[in-house]
């Protein structure tokens, strides 16, 4: 697995000039899947698939794609895990994919890169507010164990939990967090809160009704991570989200950024100072056309096909999500950053989309994991 450490020791997480490595890398863990899980050899046949035709960058194209329905419903492996993860699954199927010892080390080099590009390494410490799980040894969900990564990008002064777990559930405790802000207005030290976009939107939302402004520290952040879970209807504008944070909070828009990934492809994807989600160096993005699945042009909505060669565990070198994106070139943000970057811009998932009323009430009750 010689490719896939070098691509992702690779220092500049937006490097233009990876297709050749990523290529390399792609067709060694294809080489590896097909010889170590028999259902993936079984696919790739059947698509009449070998590693022969992986000859250019275009070809990735063609990789057998394993929907992340699918993995929801059958556990597949290649070779022993050194850890295990789980999506959040809000209907009771969840994936679970494991990780050898090499993934968590290319994990681990990716997240250092990126977070150091985008400035979220610090070494002033600070408050850190979850706004999700409290860890709890039967949650394995990766939103968990990734929340709790990101309080280590600036030494932790303590930790508190949104989501408490009490009595075999997790509730929610507004009113905790609400009174640890007040206290934290005295604090010399910034406060960085990461999670759920939806139970960050709804803290806000209480704070600003009930008149409490709380003035953080310089160098307080907001990271978003986890989606919008099962509350899609009541996703609010980005515009509309950073005006409430720089009213509540006085942090303004520079100072949030927000995560996307799934247990099933887990790549960093950090928004640029934009808000866009460029692909990184270890990962690409196919869209595709939601009937025939054929790979669409850049700024055609589909279904969002991720590929990446960072597990050897679990066949997930190339996954089909349910979200719906688009992807658009690179030079078009304006950043700076020149990799093309991918809006998300729905899912095709009907039943897990709650009404707004629906979706506030389960917020407030508390989820199941
Ligand atoms: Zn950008």
């Amino acid at each position: 697995m010689k490719y896939r450490h070098s691509l992702f020791s690779d220092k500049n997480p937006y490097d233009t000039q990876s297709d050749q490595l990523f290529l390399e890398a792609v067709r060694e863990n294809f080489h590896y899947q097909y010889r170590h899980c028999k259902e993936y050899r079984k696919l790739s046949n059947g698509l009449h698939f070998n590693a022969n035709a992986l000859m250019s960058i275009e070809d990735i194209m063609r990789l057998p794609c394993i929907p992340t329905l699918f993995l929801k419903r059958h556990r597949m492996k290649s070779a022993p895990a050194f850890v295990r993860a789980t999506s959040s699954g809000t209907s009771g199927q969840f994936s679970e994919i494991g990780f050898d010892f090499g993934a968590l080390l290319c994990g681990f080099r990716m997240v250092r890169q990126t977070a150091r590009m985008h400035g979220l390494l610090s070494p002033t410490p600070c408050h850190y507010i979850i706004m999700g799980y409290q860890p709890h040894r039967g949650n394995r969900t990766a939103v968990t164990k990734t929340a709790y990564g990101a309080t280590f990008f600036a030494p932790a002064l303590n930790r508190r939990y949104i989501l408490k777990y009490r009595d075999g559930k997790y509730a929610p405790d507004f009113d905790g967090i609400i009174s640890a802000l007040k206290k934290l207005d005295n604090s010399l030290f910034p406060v960085r809160f990461m999670g759920f976009p939806s139970y960050t939107f709804f803290l806000m939302k209480q704070l600003d009704e009930r008149g409490i402004h709380v003035t953080l520290k310089k160098g307080s952040k907001i990271m978003l991570g986890g989606g919008w879970k099962q509350f899609y209807a009541e996703q609010v504008d980005k515009p509309a989200f950073y005006r409430l944070a720089e009213k509540v909070f006085g942090v303004t828009d520079h100072d949030i950024v927000e995560f996307y990934g799934a247990v099933e492809h887990p790549i960093l994807y950090c928004d640029c100072p934009n808000h866009h989600f460029h692909v990184p160096t270890y990962s690409r993005v196919v869209i595709r056309d939601v009937d025939t699945l054929a790979p669409v042009p850049m700024g055609t909505p589909g279904l969002v096909n991720l590929i990446t060669p960072m597990i050897r565990a679990t066949p997930v070198l190339s996954v089909m999500t349910d979200d719906i994106g688009i992807l658009h070139s690179g030079s078009s943000c304006g950043c700076g950053i020149q990799t093309p970057y991918l809006e998300i811009i729905g899912r095709v998932a009907p039943n897990d989309i709650k009404t707004c009323a629906a979706g506030a009430a389960d917020i407030l009750k508390g989820v199941a994991i």
